[in-house]
């Protein structure tokens, strides 16, 4: 019997599925190759080579081919191994609270094609979920790739995922979205197996596979943006929790008798540090208020009233970050979201913080540093899950 990517409890091995992803990127280049290649060309051992291609045939991605020469210095020819077909494509779908973006990608991940939409996703559930379907035939059309070869869609919003149901995890974070079988409906639309994932993780997912969490095994994403979220991995385990809410750092309780939060509760990192918060900290400029993108724009050009509400928001993450650094001991932790282009006016606070409040051992040896994506890193994300986790592939057979 195969190994599936899931254990018992529905975790997924993410430094797995990052090693099939390689797996797969060598296929794709090379065509024809043997365990022994792949072994030797990813320096992992023949043992995890041989699971991973299990794993790879069992899903329909990889299959075995008659040797490209039947030349024989001595022995039998090492049995060849290929993508079953080069043209199969993964998709990614990435729900914003404000905008819709859809991308198709080759199996080496490489983007074809993507489009993006400005839209009221928090409220228009629906009409979200329809943009994003004709936005997925736009991009196949204009990356010339059939439906058919689509062998997987990954899925994210801005919101808690329960992913047993299919359906957003919080009614007061995604109000429009309660009720509405999220995998389902997109599965009806699409006709692609699709696999939903909430915005942090899918940025751990962009970190995992290209970005600043390639050699890494215990690191906490953090999306600093206008709400603020951790995707935690652990061992290579992303760690979803129960219900699918683990990583709502945001929604850690600073004060009690702080600001009322959307969430329901009282003084939540939200009220202080999310994006909402440093506009109205920064307050009008000649009248009006800036947006967090002039915010970080203004900051990383030296205002410093742009530059001490950002450092003041960091410093509160730094203290949620530092509960978080007590808890799992990550020996990274990745700052993404818009926040994080404001560098290390940002990320100098949140290691001060993190210095303050966590334990000696736990805070001295964390390495804070920014992210390799920002705005495409949930985008980005969503093209990786299908290989993440193979299951979103498995009609293939
Ligand atoms: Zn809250």
């Amino acid at each position: 019997m195969v190994a599936t990517a899931k254990n018992a409890d529905g975790t997924l091995t993410w430094l797995r599925g990052r090693n099939r992803q390689r797996v797969v990127e060598i296929l794709r280049t090379q065509g024809q190759v043997s365990q022994a290649d792949i072994a030797r060309a990813t320096g992992l051992s023949r043992t995890t080579v041989s699971t991973l291609v299990m794993e790879l045939k069992d899903a329909g991605f990889v299959v075995d081919t008659e040797p490209r020469s039947s030349r024989r210095r001595g022995g039998r020819p090492a049995v060849q191994l290929s993508l079953r077909d080069p043209g199969h494509v993964v998709a990614g779908i990435d729900f914003g609270h404000s905008h819709v973006g859809v991308a198709v990608a080759d199996l080496g991940h490489k983007v074809l094609a993507e489009r993006r939409q400005e839209l009221d996703v928090n409220r228009q559930a629906a009409q979200a979920l329809d943009a994003a379907a004709r936005m997925f035939a736009e991009v196949l059309e204009t990356a010339g790739v059939d439906r058919k070869k689509v062998v997987g869609a990954g899925i994210g919003i801005p919101g808690p995922v329960d992913r047993a149901r299919g359906t957003a995890g919080s009614a007061t974070i995604l109000p429009g979205w309660v009720g509405l079988r999220i995998a389902k409906e997109m599965e009806a639309r699409l006709g692609v197996p699709v696999e939903i994932e909430n915005d942090a993780n899918l940025g751990a997912a962009a970190e995992l596979t290209w970005g600043a969490g390639r050699d890494c095994s215990n690191f906490a994403y953090i999306k600093a943006a206008t709400g603020i979220g951790a995707g935690i991995v652990i061992d290579g385990h992303l760690l979803r929790g129960a219900t699918g809410t683990a990583g709502e750092i945001g929604h850690t309780t600073l004060d009690e008798r702080g600001l009322l939060c959307y969430c329901g509760n009282r003084g939540c990192l939200e009220t202080v540090a999310s994006g909402p918060a440093i506009v109205r900290l920064v307050g009008p400029v000649d009248g009006t208020l800036l947006s967090l993108d002039q915010i970080v724009e203004r900051a990383a050009a030296g205002d410093v009233r742009c530059r001490r509400a950002i450092a003041d928001a960091g410093r509160e993450i730094g203290v949620a970050v530092a509960g978080l650094c007590n808890l799992i001991n990550p020996n990274r932790v990745i700052v993404g979201g818009l926040l994080s282009r404001a560098g290390d006016v940002l990320l100098r606070a949140m290691r001060e913080s993190i210095r303050r409040h966590a334990v000696q051992a736990a805070a001295e040896c964390v390495d804070v540093r920014a992210a390799v994506f920002v705005e495409r890193a949930e985008l980005l994300g969503a093209v990786a899950l299908p290989l993440l986790s193979v299951s979103a592939s498995q009609n293939l057979r």
